[in-house]
Order: structure tokens, then sequence, then C-alpha cells
């Protein structure tokens, strides 16, 4: 049999720690699988979609900027991924392309996992309303959350979030003032970009023990927003977990294996380390 593929369609698609991150699985399972980055642009997304079924590849991951776009070339849904509107994960069967959203289990498995974080009645604020706080939101739900407060530069996208958490207290919060409110929340998850680059979100906000940070950025592995949370006295981590636990869970759908997250995530800070 010939060797299996599967890869990562994003675009640009600068730096993705993907391919180091599977292919470091596929070899712990003795798969002669390989994992490929392909960058696709926008005006392509459907063409590179469609040829996954001509090529036969096992599946793929989507990145920014597909992940809400991508779900009109797929033939089904997964519960989460419809929940959502968004997908990060294909899975082909035969013919046809089934779209699963794996960034929600990948937070709830590195909050409960490797934060140890207790969710069940805490106060949550998310920052942001893009793919990825939509999946915090979900997965905040999941684990009981007493309240989940959404601030995005855009409140009527904020608002949106709301309703992916029906059985939750949730709330939207002002952007340019919530920095001041930071002391009102258990647990704090930046869903935005900012800080790639060294920008300091929240600015002036401080924090104190007992309450945790979550930047789902990991590049850089510690962002200004987590690095002043921790030196205030609060727990805090980079994007890295989740990264690894929501491709251990796109592995687990394409192989129907467990995945060796011991062996991914060794691979993703090596990686890391040499970005
Ligand atoms: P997205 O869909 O583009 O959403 C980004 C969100 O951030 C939007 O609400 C956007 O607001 C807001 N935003 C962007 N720039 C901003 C700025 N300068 N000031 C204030 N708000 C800003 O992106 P995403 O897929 O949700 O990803 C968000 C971040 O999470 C990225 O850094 C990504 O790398 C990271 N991520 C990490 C993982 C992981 O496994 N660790 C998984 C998924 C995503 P507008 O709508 O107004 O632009």
């Amino acid at each position: 049999m010939s060797r299996r593929f599967a890869g990562v369609m994003g675009w640009p698609l600068e730096h993705t720690l993907s391919p180091v991150i599977h292919n470091a699985a596929f070899r712990r399972l003795d798969l002669d699988w390989v994992y490929l980055p392909f960058p696709v642009a926008p005006a392509q997304l459907g063409e590179a979609v469609r040829g996954l079924r001509a090529l036969g590849a096992v599946g793929a991951n989507v990145t920014m900027p597909h992940k809400e776009a991508v779900v009109s070339h797929l033939d089904d849904l997964s519960g989460d991924a419809r929940r959502i509107g968004a997908v990060n994960t294909i899975q082909r069967i035969g013919d046809r392309l089934i779209g699963h959203n794996t960034d929600v289990d990948g937070f709830a498995s590195f909050v409960t996992g490797d934060a140890g974080l207790d969710v069940a009645g805490s106060r949550c604020l998310v920052l942001g309303a893009g793919g990825a706080a939509r999946a915090v939101v979900r997965a905040l739900e999941m684990l009981g959350a007493g309240s989940i407060s959404i601030a995005a530069r855009r409140g009527d996208q904020a608002h949106h979030l709301t309703q992916l958490a029906p059985e939750t207290d949730t709330g939207c919060l002002d952007w340019e003032t919530v920095g001041s409110r930071c002391q009102d929340f258990d647990l704090i998850v930046n869903a935005t970009p900012v800080g790639m680059s060294g920008e300091d979100l929240l600015h002036g906000a401080s924090f104190t023990e007992g309450q945790a940070v979550v930047d789902l950025i990991y590049d850089p592995p510690l962002t200004p927003l987590v690095d002043r949370a921790k030196t205030q006295g609060a727990a805090g981590w980079g994007g890295l977990g989740m990264l690894v636990h929501q491709a251990a869970a796109s592995l687990r759908i394409w192989t129907g294996q467990e995945a060796p997250v011991e062996a991914m995530s060794v691979a993703a800070m090596h990686a890391i380390s040499r970005l």
C-alpha cells in the first residue's frame, strides 16, 4: 500500500508546528504516513479541498483564515463544528469529507489536564470573538463554567458568542475598559492574536494569586500578558499545550488510535525553541 498523507491548509502558512507534531506522532505509532504544509490562498480553497478526495488524503487540518470558509466545501459536520460554524479538521471517509472542530477538545484537555484547573463554577473572561474564542466558549460551557464574559473590539461579534453557551450565565464587556475588570475573573483567556508581536494586551491590568491566565498564542511561548500575570502571582500558560491537544484529537479522528501526546508535546517544544 502506498504511503498515506495528511496536511494543514492555511494562508499564509509560516512557522506552522503542525507537520512536526503530527509526523512525530506518525513515527511513534509506526504509521507510514506523512503530514505536509499546504499554503492555500483563499481563492483556491475549494479546489484544494476537492483535491483531498482526488488524491486520497487521510484528511487535513485547516487554519487561519479558512476555518469558517471551508464549511461550505464539506459534506457533513460533527457536533462542535456545526455548533461553532468553524472547522479545523477534515476527515475523508471514501468520497465524503467530514468537518470537525478539535479546538474545543484541545482547549478543554489542556485546561483540565496540563493546567490542572477546575473550571466548574469559575468566572471566566474570553478576549476576542473569532474562531478560537468560539471554541473556548463552547469548551468552558462543557466544563461547567459559572459565568462567561466576552470582550471583543466588535461588540456585535462578542454578543454573537454568548449564544454558544445557552446554559451558562453569559455577558459582554466593553473592549476599551476590560483591563480594569480583570480582578473580577478566575480565568482569563486571550483568543486574539494581540501579543504575537510583543504587544501587551490589557496593558495596565493587574492580576493576583488565585487567578489563571491562558494565552492561546504559542509563538512567542510567553506573551507579555502571561509574563505580567505570572510576575503578579497569577498562574499563566501560553497556547502550546492546546496546540498539542487539538492535534492529538485530530490524530484520533484520522487513525482511531490513542494519540502519543507526550511524543507530540516533546516535538512541539523542540520545534518552538528553534523558531
Ligand atoms: P480569528 O478568527 O481571526 O479571530 C481573531 C479575534 O481577535 C477576532 O475577534 C479579532 O477581531 C480579534 N483581533 C484581531 N486583532 C485584534 C486587535 N489588534 N485588537 C483587538 N482584537 C483583535 O483568529 P482565531 O482563529 O480565533 O485565532 C486567534 C488566536 O488564537 C491566534 O493568535 C491563533 O494563533 C490562536 N490560536 C491558537 C490555537 C492553539 O491551539 N493554541 C488554536 C487556535 C487559535 P476582529 O473580528 O474585529 O478582527
